[in-house]
This record gives C-alpha cells, structure tokens and sequence, in this order.
C-alpha cells in the first residue's frame, strides 16, 4: 500500500513537473507540494545519490550549495542541486524527484542539498546526509526565523548521528552543533591577522552554553564570530583543522593550512564571509577525496552568481552590485562594512533592502534595523549614503543613532528611484545593496547608473 502510495506521488509529481516546464513556469517547489501532500513519507522511499551533501546555516548557503555543486561539476561528478529553487521541504522533495527516475531510482552521483534551518525536521528523518556544513548561527530575521538556540537545537535533533559534520570553528553556535556525531571537521580564519576589529554590541552568544560564566573573547571579528573561551570552566572555540593563515587581496589568492601542508587557491570574492564559506568548501572537498589541483580547478573557473554579486565599469563609475537581505541585521551589517573596507574613496551607497512583502502583506517590522550594526556607515570613505524605498525614513534614523553625519543622507521613497541622487562628479564608486525580492528593481537601478556613467564618462 504505501509503496502504491509512493509511486503515485512520483508520477503525478513527475507529470506535474511537465506540464509545469511545458506551460514555461518554474517548477522547483510545486511538484514536490503535490507529491508530499499525496504521501508526507514521499522522500523516505526514493533511492537517494550515493553521496548527499546538506548545505546549512544563517548565512552563505547558496553560495556554498553553488561552490561545491560547481567544484564536483567541474571534476566530472553529476549533481542534484537545489539553489536555484526553494530550499525548505517541497523545494528538496522536487529536485530529488527531479532528477530520479521512474522507480524514483536517483540518475546524479551526488546531492548538494542546501537545507533552511527550520526545515530539519522535516528533511533528516527522510533526507539522511552523508555531509553536512554549516558556516554560521546567527539571528536572522526574527519574522521568519526563530532564535539562534532553537534553530541549533532542531537540527541537533533532525541531524542523524552517523553524517559527518563540518562546522566553523570561530562560530561558538556553530561549532557546538551536533553534540553526537563524533566525525568532525572544522574550518577557520586564522586570528593573528585580524581583518577587522569591532567591539560587538549585537552577539549571539555571551553566556557559556555549559556553566553560564562569562565568554570572553580571544579575539573577534564580526559578531560572536572569533574565538571564545569560558572564564568559569575549561569551554574554548575548538583549534580549525582548515585554516585561512593568508588573504592575498590584491593576488586574488588565500592560503589554507590543514593536515601539516599549506596551499593556495584563487579567491573567488574578497568578502570574509565569503572566505569562510570557501574554506568549508576546501574542508569538505579535501575529506571527500579530491585533490588540491582538482578543488583548484573548480575555483579557478567559478565566480558568485551575478544575482548575489556583481561589478561593472561605466565610464569613470565603478557599479558594485551586492545582495543584502532585508529583515537579516548580520548579512546587511557585513555589506555594511563590505562597502566600507572596500579600497577608495568618494563611495555612494545606495541601500535598498526593504522587504516588498512586508510591506504589502505584513504588519510593518522595523526591530531588526536596531540588530544591525550602522556605524560601519560613518566610513569617511562613503560621501553619499541613499536610502530608497518606503521605510527610508526609519533607516535615517537608524543612521543618524549611528553616527552617520545628516548631510551625506539622501532619502527616496521609491525602491528603485535611488540613482537619481547619485551625484556623478562626486562618486567613483557607487554600491547598490538590494534585497532578494528586489531583484528587478536592482536591475532597474543598475541600468540607471550604467546610463549615468556614460554619459558623464
Ligand atoms: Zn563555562
């Protein structure tokens, strides 16, 4: 009965999935709906890849679900990959449906899976990774998500015992994942050279998880993110086996410490997020069996997907397009400071990272402005900060409590009208931080400004 059950999940998914390609529409969430509504048990029953890899965390998921499924391409191996659909339940169910064939037998070698944290439960007792990474716990958006101790304690209890783990070691949320699983790796950012240095007033973590004394800080780099260790007990950030001990920005190059030899690979963006994310993919790659030439090879042709990053010449205008996420305080604040610390000076920022949904469906949501670190925009690099879309009210005040000087502030209350206070004799560099749901609107805005430095170049 339930294998009859199961099978007519997988051809009215499948079938689904057809008419859906067929009509032109995106089909990596629907057929997976229908497949689990027919039987919720629908994932437990399809042969799986031999290898599945999931992909979680806070921050950096699809970057780090796009590095390992294009480094395992790029060497030959045939990949199941979720990023470019949903990554809660239905979004897995369809893309294991996807590429599985008629007997739900799966056709890919691997499954690089990137899982929402709030989907655990609904994915692990069915979904059993080999592999999981996890690059950070941070609070996120306190809409949508729940906070940083029920997120870890739902995937510690999802999480099987057997899949290998590979965890930040600077994340003390992170890093203490898991409790059970004795197989783990963890991947770091060597602290003899910090990159940055801020006192954190927004942290996730404070207290000692095992006694309650006090954290103190070896040392910090954004965040609760750098190593701790309990002055009450013996608790510590544990020692990364893969460690960043280099950053070559203007080489393009990073060096990774791990098993008593040093190598260098191509650093495909200079964002320290976005390092972390690279040095998880090298843990991972390396454990797995690849080769330094082969993870090489995967980086030296890869890039982030122009939609999370992109940078554009137009006459004497530098346009830097970077995603940021509304109602996420810890992915705008790195972009925040990402603009801030990027070299030169006469920057313009535009800042368009209101939520479109929240403001047409939702009860309006400001709270997560004050989790967000704003002084990084008091950079004397940055002469023009533009808040555009219908809250930019509330982000000038968030501003001026920062510290940022009134006179730099230009406020648009439409979403996409933020070029046109762009001041092209004054900006060398203009960085458009949008979020998610505004992709079209970046687009727009980006049009704009490539207009604007022709014009004036
Ligand atoms: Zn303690």
């Amino acid at each position: 009965m339930n294998k009859l059950r199961f099978f007519l999940a997988l051809w009215i998914g499948k079938a689904a999935q057809v008419m859906m390609k067929l009509l032109g529409r995106n089909a990596t969430f629907l057929p997976g709906k229908l497949a689990l509504k027919i039987y919720p048990d629908f994932m437990g029953y399809l042969t799986l890849p031999k290898t599945v890899i999931a992909v979680t965390g806070t921050n950096g998921k699809t970057t780090v679900s796009n590095m390992l499924t294009s480094v395992l391409t790029e060497n030959g191996y045939s990949v199941s990959n979720n990023s470019l659909g949903s990554n809660v339940q239905s979004g897995i169910a369809s893309v294991l449906l996807q590429d599985s064939d008629l007997l739900g037998k799966a056709k890919k070698d691997i499954a690089v899976l990137e899982v929402d944290e709030r989907s655990s439960l609904l994915v692990y007792p069915y979904v059993k990774p080999d592999y999981l990474i996890c690059n950070n716990i941070m609070r996120d958006s306190n809409k949508r998500n729940a906070h940083t101790d029920f997120i870890s304690y739902i995937i510690n209890r999802a999480l099987p015992a057997t899949t290998k783990v590979f965890l930040n070691a600077d994340d003390m949320n992170c890093s203490r994942l898991a409790p059970g699983n004795p197989d783990r790796t963890y991947f770091g950012i060597s602290a003899e050279k910090p990159e940055v240095s801020v006192t954190p007033y927004i942290s996730d973590v404070v207290y000692c998880p095992e006694c309650g004394g006090l954290l103190e800080s070896e040392y910090l780099r954004y965040n609760h993110i750098g190593r701790m260790y309990c002055s009450a007990c013996d608790l510590k950030s544990p020692e990364p086996d893969f460690l960043v001990t280099e950053i070559d920005r203007e080489n393009n190059t990073f060096t990774v410490r791990h098993d008593g030899k040093e190598e260098s690979y191509t650093l495909i963006n200079d964002n320290i997020v976005n390092v972390y994310n690279l040095c998880g993919v090298i843990a991972m790659m390396t454990r797995l069996g690849l080769t330094y030439e082969q993870i090489q090879k995967g980086f030296s042709k890869s890039k982030i997907v122009k939609s999370r990053y992109d940078q554009v010449q137009s006459g004497d205008l530098t346009i830097t397009m970077q995603l940021a996420k509304g109602q996420n305080p810890i992915a705008c604040a790195r972009c925040y400071h990402y603009v801030a610390q990027c070299p030169g000076t006469d920057k313009t920022v535009i800042i368009m990272v209101d939520d479109k949904g929240d403001n047409t469906n939702n009860s309006e949501n400001i709270c997560w402005l004050y989790d967000c670190d704003y002084s990084y925009l008091t950079d004397p690099s940055i002469g023009r900060i533009i808040f555009a879309g219908p809250r930019c009210k509330d982000h000038y005040l968030r501003a001026m409590l920062a510290g940022v000087a009134p006179e730099k502030i230009r406020l648009e209350p439409t979403i996409n009208g933020g070029a046109a206070h762009v001041d092209p004799m004054n900006a060398q560099q203009v960085f458009v931080l949008y979020d998610p749901y505004s992709l079209d609107e970046a687009a727009y805005v980006k049009n704009q400004l490539i207009k604007l430095g022709k014009e004036n170049g």
